[in-house]
């Protein structure tokens, strides 16, 4: 897939490696250790603004500002530009783990309906997890061979903490890994270091991958 991208952007870390990254013809490329998530953030501020909420309008002051993801993380939403929107603390606490559409149904309710509506959302995304399905776009996800991608880093105990065993729970209960792997276009891991490292112990062959066509990473 491809991700939206402001036409000029730039990012230089502090550290003492060369961390850089910029948006050159379209294309964003990394240099160096660069924390992804932060590196979303600030391009989707860039991007779509800091001080309206997207969902209720209002003026919000840029220290106040929070980002949603539009496909909840919980339901394989990915940290990227197209399912980030900046929205105010009180949508985004009430959006919850909706996504975008489910959210408009809810808001339509009255108090009354909105029980049942919790159970109903509740029993739906059960039942996706169930079908090892996430809730995004088709287009933006694939399977991929798990095989192909290399970690760059072995598994130590900071990846078998709280992370790790959530994941092999849900590997347990549903067969698949809770979202889908990020990688660059030129096939380096961005994000789902540890749903990779289990979706390899587990001996998964097809791993649900999110390729960034126009992102490219030098490590
Ligand atoms: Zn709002």
């Amino acid at each position: 897939m491809i991700i939206e991208l402001p036409k000029e952007f730039k990012y230089e870390g502090k550290g003492e490696r060369r961390e850089y990254a910029e948006v050159k013809n379209d294309v964003l490329y990394i240099y160096g250790d660069v924390p992804f998530r932060k590196l979303m953030y600030n391009i989707t501020y860039t991007l779509k603004g800091n001080n309206i909420c997207y969902y209720c309008g209002k003026r919000v002051k840029a220290r106040n500002i929070t980002l949603d993801h539009i496909y909840p993380q919980d339901m394989g939403g990915p940290t990227i530009t197209n399912n980030l929107i900046p929205c105010c603390r009180d949508c985004n606490c009430e959006k919850s783990n909706f996504s975008e559409s489910e959210y408009k149904l809810f808001k339509k309710l009255s108090k009354s309906e909105y029980k049942v509506f919790y159970e109903f959302i509740h029993f739906k995304h059960e039942v996706m997890r169930e079908d090892g399905e996430y809730q995004l776009p088709k287009e933006w996800m694939d399977y991929e061979n798990a095989g192909k991608f290399i970690a760059l880093v072995e598994m130590d105990k900071e990846f078998k903490g709280k992370k790790y065993s959530y994941t092999k729970r849900y590997f347990k209960e549903y067969h698949a890994i809770p979202k889908p792997i990020v990688v660059s276009k030129n096939g380096v891991l961005i994000d789902g270091y540890t749903c990779l490292m289990v979706a390899k112990e587990e001996g998964l062959k097809n791993i649900p991958t999110i390729t960034l066509e126009n992102v490219i990473v030098h490590l």
